[in-house]
């Protein structure tokens, strides 16, 4: 089977790309391993909403048109609205074809499908960031009557025993799990390393409003100091609830949640928690406020400052002065653990040399350090926004672009800095 493009994965970046092929009237196919949106459908737990407002899933050629543009959707609306686009733009999609290798061949590339064997000049990798659930070392010291589960596992509490959980990591996955688990009966524990605490209302106007609108989410990645760091910063502490409000350390513990530091080691059964804890959420307090200086200063800039409401500092994250350095995870207290440590690609079907040695692709731009392959979906790939939803339109106009011009045997122009790893 032949295509002049081959896209692996039809989530919303797939998709995107999809559509921008067919603009410029390049022939393709989507190959999927699942269904559309199978990510959504599949590796996510119940009551998960996006934190994304529903007005901000802007896509090549198709947008939100509901009568709650500021809401967050459930699972099953997100699902719905990717199936959408995909009917809409006519994607050419084939559903439960799993790309089991790519090669390289004399004029492009093998892709093999456990259906058949597909030969095309260009590969785009849309095959998402977040395929596998990263779980620290320290996993293989827990105790085996402590059960562990990652939040890909996870569905929601029923299906925990009762009895306390311990929940590692404090990013938009970790703090959404601990407080539904908490709220279920099961007390919970939080170890916090790094974290980004963030409102998700400021000045009367969702945050990401603010970061739309102030352009801090189309920083390109050409124009910022550390990308390598920019593209490691974990998730901000946000979650889509339909009252709009707020989920960070100082809710859950009003909840009854104990904070701890970051998870270290564990040793006889004994986990290990860094003494940092005061030091991680005083950093993380001063980067939320030095991000709100900013956001008042463009509203002042620009002439918005009279249209919302007067700036608004948060009450200091509130910590214990000695939080426990170690928990016995024999002793019973703790049943459950769950790894909210953050997700990673898998690229373990892919045969062609352009991962580093830390297994991310080289590439620039989303442009792969292999001629005719492309990269899509990932974190800081072309913007600060690229591996949101709203971020794969511009990215996939720019890449159609750069596929276009390659085809044609033409060079493109595209901003582009030395070659960089996703
Ligand atoms: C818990 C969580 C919450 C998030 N919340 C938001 C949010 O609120 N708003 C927002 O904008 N973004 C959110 N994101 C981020 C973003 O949507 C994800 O990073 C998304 O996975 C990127 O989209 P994608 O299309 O690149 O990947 P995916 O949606 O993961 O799509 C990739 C597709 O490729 C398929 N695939 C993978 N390997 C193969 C293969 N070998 N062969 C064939 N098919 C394959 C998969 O089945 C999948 O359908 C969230 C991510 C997570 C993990």
């Amino acid at each position: 089977m032949r295509a002049t493009v081959v896209v692996i994965g039809a989530g919303h970046a797939g998709l995107a790309m999809s559509r921008c092929l067919t603009e410029r009237s390049i022939d393709h196919v989507v190959l999927e391993r699942g269904e559309v949106a199978n990510s959504w459908k599949t590796e996510r737990w119940d009551s998960l909403r996006l934190l994304t407002p529903s007005w901000q899933s802007r896509l090549p050629g198709y947008g939100y048109a509901g009568a709650d543009p500021h809401g967050y959707r459930a699972m099953p609306e997100t699902v719905a609205f990717l199936e959408r686009y995909a009917e809409v733009i006519s994607a050419p999609v084939q559903i439960h074809t799993a790309v089991t290798s790519v090669r390289r061949t004399e004029g492009g590339y093998a892709v093999v499908t456990h259906r058949g064997e597909w030969r095309s000049r260009v590969v785009v990798l849309a095959s998402g960031a977040c395929n596998i659930a990263s779980v620290p070392a320290v996993a293989d010291a827990v105790p085996p009557a402590v059960t562990t589960l990652t939040p890909m596992q996870y569905r929601n509490p029923g299906q925990l025993a009762q009895g306390g959980v311990l929940v590692v990591g404090a990013s938009a996955t970790g703090v959404q799990i601990a407080e539904e688990i908490q709220r279920s009966g099961r007390p919970v524990t939080l170890a916090v390393g790094e974290h980004i605490r963030m409102p998700r209302r400021y000045r009367g106007r969702d945050i990401q409003w603010w970061m739309d609108a102030a352009g801090i989410l189309d920083q390109r990645y050409d124009e910022i100091d550390d990308l390598a760091r920019a593209r490691a910063v974990p998730s901000l502490q946000l979650a889509g609830y339909p009252d709009y409000r707020s989920l960070d350390l100082n809710s859950l513990t009003a909840l009854g949640v104990k904070l701890i530091g970051r998870l270290a080691g564990a040793r006889d059964g004994k986990a290990q928690f860094s003494g940092s804890l005061r030091n991680q959420v005083a950093l993380s307090d001063l980067k939320m406020n030095r991000l709100l200086d900013t956001l008042d200063a463009w509203a002042a800039a620009n002439g918005v400052a009279d249209e919302v409401e007067p700036p608004q500092r948060f009450e200091p994250t509130r910590v214990e002065a000695a939080p426990p350095l170690w928990l016995d995870l024999n002793r019973g207290e703790i049943r459950t653990i769950v790894w909210a440590t953050g997700y990673r690609p898998d690229y373990s079907w892919l045969d062609v040399p352009v991962l580093d040695r830390k297994g991310r692709i080289r590439h620039d731009g989303g442009v792969v350090d292999s001629p005719g392959m492309y990269l899509m979906g990932v974190q800081f790939m072309r913007r600060r926004k690229s591996a949101l939803i709203d971020g794969a339109g511009d990215d996939a106009r720019d890449l159609s672009a750069h596929i276009a011009c390659f085809l044609g045997g033409q060079e493109l122009d595209l901003p582009m800095a030395s070659a960089q790893v996703a």
